[in-house]
């Protein structure tokens, strides 16, 4: 009754990298409750080895629907599959991705089972005392902070954004079960069939999924200065973001925005322009592996959290930089 359940994410029988980052999140909870941690696959194709993998990254068992009728995902069908077993196991929590399948199944499942929901939390812990699950995230349009609680409903339900924690290294050594189960022929939705999809390219900068994001802000002054930071990303096979400032001056498109109200990243490498480094923006990076800061101001909140603080003006500090990757290129040819 106290476990914790973790939806992984597959396409094509690929298990995405969000999946290993719910079950940090699930791993933290159910050794607060003392209880064990699952991880539910539905899909088609995805290999023994990922399975396994589920387990080195934190699950103790592996609950697997797979079948080739689950290639595409169908929410409704998705959810019957889920509802049955929700029914069957009564888990104590239930966490999913915070991303379009995510998004989409859990509000349907929670109607389903009749509990609870919270969307796009930040942070998850367990109330002493009740074991409720306190679900944080920004409420209010970001202006305030919320602790939501479902006192009275079982299983409590939340999504959480993709990358706002880094998976649990592989364990190896980690013991754990994995549990295939029948698809019920009466679960598939028949209304619905995928007939393919299409990857959208043109015109997308994925800030999500970059190893590296050049990140401008308010310094740079005017839109056209943002040519700069692509010029830098371009060396350097990286992304475009912003801040909310930059944005809301129609400098950059808001699906560049990094922070609260927009995108979280985890890059490699997040090398912030102009930016003062207020808590909004930081939310949205400080999982970034190395962050680097260009600020005139040695006072910049961003230089405190950076690894590395250049001290000096952009419009100097960039095209150096940039020079310098060029004729790096150049040598190393
Ligand atoms: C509800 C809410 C949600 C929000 N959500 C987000 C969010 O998702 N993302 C986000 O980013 N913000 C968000 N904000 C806005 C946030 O509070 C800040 O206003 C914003 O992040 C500041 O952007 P900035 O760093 O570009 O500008 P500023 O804070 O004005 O910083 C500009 C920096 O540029 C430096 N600079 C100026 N000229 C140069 C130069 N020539 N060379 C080097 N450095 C220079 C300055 O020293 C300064 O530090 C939110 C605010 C609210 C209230």
């Amino acid at each position: 009754m106290n476990n914790i359940w973790t939806l992984a994410e597959q396409h094509e029988g690929k298990l995405k990298g969000v999946s290993f980052e719910l079950l940090h999140r699930g791993r933290l909870l159910a050794d607060t409750l003392k209880s064990k941690l699952f991880s539910i696959v539905i899909g088609s194709g995805v290999d023994d080895s990922q399975l396994n993998e589920l387990i080195e990254r934190g699950a103790d068992e592996v609950i697997v629907v797979k079948d080739p009728a689950l290639k595409g995902f169908v929410c409704e069908t998705y959810v019957k599959i889920l509802e049955r077993l929700v029914k069957e196991h009564k888990p104590h929590t239930i966490l999913a991705a915070a991303t379009t399948s995510g998004r989409t199944l859990m509000p349907y499942l929670a109607i389903k089972v009749n509990t609870g929901l919270t969307a796009d939390c930040t942070d998850l812990d367990i109330e002493p005392g009740t074991g409720n699950l306190l679900q944080t995230r920004p409420a209010i349009g970001g202006n305030i902070i919320a602790t939501i609680k479902t006192p009275d409903h079982r299983p409590n339900m939340a999504t959480v954004r993709p990358k706002s924690m880094r998976p649990l290294e592989k364990d190896k050594s980690r013991k754990g079960t994995i549990v295939n189960l029948k698809l019920n022929p009466a679960d598939i939705d028949g209304r619905v069939t995928i007939t393919g999809y299409h990857v959208e390219t043109e015109g997308f900068d994925h800030i999500e999924e970059a190893d590296v994001v050049i990140a401008g802000g308010k310094g740079l002054k005017k839109g056209d200065n943002f040519s700069m930071l692509r010029e830098l990303a371009d060396k350097l096979d990286g992304s475009v973001g912003a801040t909310r400032d930059a944005v809301d001056r129609g400098w950059i498109s808001y699906s560049q925005q990094i922070g609260l109200s927009g995108k979280t990243i985890s890059p490699k490498l997040y090398i912030g322009v102009g930016i003062s480094g207020s808590v909004q923006h930081l939310a949205g990076i400080k999982t970034s592996e190395t962050i680097v800061s260009i600020n005139s101001d040695p006072n910049a909140q961003l230089h405190q959290l950076a690894d590395f603080s250049i001290v000096g003006d952009l419009f100097e500090v960039v095209p150096v930089l940039t020079k310098r990757l060029k004729s790096m290129n150049t040598e190393s040819k």
